[in-house]
Order: structure tokens, then C-alpha cells, then sequence
């Protein structure tokens, strides 16, 4: 019996979430007096393979196949199920990240395992049964669910887990499970948009307007904001239907989830369907001009102001400190 997680690289390299979810999957493995063993598919410098020992895990299955260049679901989830096997791993840990969304019920499926996708918290382990408290409702609820399957498969919610470094390299074994032709039929394109900005999924720091700020032309605001922070910026669904902003900076119910650990809301209303996407975020902060606003409700700050007023003292006051 062991952990697994899927160590997820993007070109080449671990981002955070990665480090996040291997503490969280060692974690686990400790409380089933078990080990935890990584799986990472593609081109990744042994370095940083072996340095996803110092956060906990003591072997990591490197895949390298030509065919598995371009990431493709079916075909990536079968390689973590046959290393699951290989490890007799009772319990796979996946970062809930856009590609980890689609691969955990497909590894679910193919282990026949229980899924809990989107949890917060460590799990509780009562025998063979671990109760995960996960996002529910497009992040609107918690549930508690129990799986009691003799294969769980768990995705983690990025931020959601502290890193915890515990020293320590681990050993990296090649492995080359075969991929059925099948499994690669789905051609996916890539459309990468490169940007030296912090990226919305796994930003720390996410600084996000509506339609309070009444047009594109006021953006360089919570631009010169979001750069004093070093955040990513997003916005509401109707300034990324009016073309205001790009599709990718829209968070909410149809748009990214996000749950930095910092997220300022300037001139959003808090909409249903926009919490839905961000309610999750650790510290919220919102700055809107009326007292009424929704989003009060589940602010931890709150500032009732005119944005045009507010946001540049406040880039101001961050910039002279
Ligand atoms: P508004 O509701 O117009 O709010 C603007 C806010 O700015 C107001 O609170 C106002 O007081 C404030 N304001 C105005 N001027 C100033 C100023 N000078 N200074 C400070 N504050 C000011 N929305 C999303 O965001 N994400 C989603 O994923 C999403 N999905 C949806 C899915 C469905 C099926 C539906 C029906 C709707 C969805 N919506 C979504 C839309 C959502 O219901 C709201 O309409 C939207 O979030 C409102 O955007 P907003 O807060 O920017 O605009």
C-alpha cells in the first residue's frame, strides 16, 4: 500500500500547486503509516524531480514517451493509473488545476475508485474510510464526503494546503507504462499565451474589477494596483463580454475559480455566479461606493468608496512602503 501523487509540470517545470499537493498527499501517506511516491510525465530535469523529495516523497516515476509530449487526457490518466498499480497506491492525489479536473475521474474510472474533487482540508482516516471536506456548488457550499472504496482518488484545490518542506531527495526511477493508440484519438491544441505577468490560476494575490470602473480606458488603475502587488489581475463576466478585458482574467461560476490567498474586488457588485468562483479566496477585500453592495457580506475588509478615489491612494501607500 502507498500514496501517489501526480507531480504536474508545466513545461518542464513545478509550479507551487505541485509542492502544495505532494505536502498534502505526504501528509496523508503519514497518517496510513505509509509512503508517498510521485508520478511526473514529460521532460523535467532529474534536480527537480529528486527535489520533490523535500516534500515527502521517496520515489518518483519519471515517463518520458514522444507520444506523451502534448498533454492528452485519456492517455495521461492511463499512465497514472498503471503507476498506481505498479505501486499498489490505494490513495491518488492530483492538483485540481484545469488538466487535474480532467484527469481524476478518468483515473477514478479507471482504478474504480472514489472521487472527492476540490478539497480544502486534510482528510480524516477512520480505518479504511477517509472523510475529505471539499468545494461544492462551483465553490458556493462545503460537502463532507466519505470514501469508502478500496481506491480514492483525491484532487487537491490550489492554496488550499500549506507547503511543509521536510528535507530529503527522492529516488527517480524511469517508467514506461504502454499507451493504447486509443487513448491518444484526442488531438488537443495548445494555444499558449505567454506573459511575464503572475498567471491566474496561481496567483497569491489576485486584484479583480467590474463594471464599477465604467470602461477600459480607467484599467491602468488596477493595473498599477495589481503590479504594486505583484498579483494577476481579473474582472466580472460583463466586463469580459463587453470586451473590456480578455475571456482569461473572467472568474466566477462560468469563468476560472480561483482562491488566491488575497483578493481585492474593486467596483464588483458580488453576484452570485461571480462569488461562486472566488469565495474560496483566503483574505477578501472590496472596494465599492455603495454601502449595500453583496459582496460586504462576505468580505473580511471592507472599503466604501469610489474606486477612482480609493485605488490610486492605495497603490500609492503600497508603492511607499
Ligand atoms: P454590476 O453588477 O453592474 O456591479 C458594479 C458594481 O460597481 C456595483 O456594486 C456598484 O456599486 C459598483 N460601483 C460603481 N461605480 C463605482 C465606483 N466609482 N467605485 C466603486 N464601486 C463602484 N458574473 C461573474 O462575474 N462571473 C461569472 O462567472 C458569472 N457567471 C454567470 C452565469 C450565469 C448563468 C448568469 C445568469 C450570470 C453570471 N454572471 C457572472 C453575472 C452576474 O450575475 C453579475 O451580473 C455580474 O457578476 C455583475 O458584474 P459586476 O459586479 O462587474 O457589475
Amino acid at each position: 500500500m502507498s500514496v501517489l501523487v501526480y507531480a504536474e509540470n508545466t513545461d518542464g517545470k513545478f509550479k507551487k500547486p505541485v509542492y502544495e499537493v505532494v505536502s498534502y498527499a505526504k501528509a496523508i501517506a503519514d497518517s496510513l503509516n505509509t509512503s508517498l511516491a510521485a508520478v511526473s510525465i514529460g521532460d523535467v530535469d532529474e534536480a527537480d524531480l529528486a527535489a520533490l523529495g523535500s516534500y515527502g516523497a521517496s520515489t518518483v516515476l519519471h515517463v518520458t514517451s514522444e507520444q506523451l509530449r502534448q498533454f492528452v487526457n485519456q492517455a495521461y490518466a492511463s499512465v497514472i493509473a498503471a503507476a498506481a498499480d505498479k505501486l499498489s497506491a490505494d490513495v491518488v492525489v492530483i492538483s485540481n488545476s484545469f488538466s487535474g479536473k480532467g484527469l481524476a475521474p478518468r483515473v477514478a474510472a479507471k482504478l474504480n475508485a472514489g472521487l472527492a474533487d476540490g478539497a480544502v482540508e486534510l482528510p480524516q482516516v477512520d480505518g479504511g474510510k477517509l472523510t475529505v471536506k471539499k468545494t461544492a456548488f462551483s465553490g458556493k457550499a462545503f460537502a463532507i464526503t466519505e470514501l469508502t472504496s478500496a481506491k480514492k482518488v483525491i484532487t487537491l484545490n490550489p492554496n488550499a494546503f500549506e507547503l511543509r518542506e521536510t528535507g530529503g531527495s527522492a529516488q527517480v526511477e524511469a517508467f514506461q507504462p504502454t499507451v493504447a493508440q486509443g487513448d491518444l484519438a484526442t488531438v488537443i491544441e495548445d494555444i499558449v499565451r505567454t506573459t511575464d505577468k503572475v498567471t491566474l490560476p496561481d496567483a497569491e494575490i489576485v486584484v479583480s474589477a467590474g463594471r464599477g470602473l465604467k470602461g477600459p480606458e480607467n484599467w491602468h488603475i488596477v493595473e498599477e494596483l495589481a503590479e504594486a502587488l505583484g498579483a494577476a489581475l481579473a474582472c466580472s463576466k460583463p466586463v469580459s463580454d463587453a470586451g473590456w478585458r480578455p475571456h482569461s482574467e473572467h472568474v466566477g461560476q462560468t469563468g476560472i475559480a480561483v482562491s488566491p490567498n488575497l483578493y481585492i474586488a474593486i467596483g464588483i457588485s458580488g453576484a452570485i455566479q461571480h462569488l461562486a468562483g472566488v469565495s474560496s479566496s483566503k483574505t477578501i477585500v472590496v472596494i465599492n461606493k455603495d454601502p449595500e453592495a453583496p459582496f460586504f457580506k462576505v468580505a473580511d475588509y471592507g472599503i466604501v468608496g469610489d474606486a477612482f478615489e480609493v485605488v490610486p491612494k492605495l497603490t500609492a501607500a503600497i508603492k511607499a512602503r
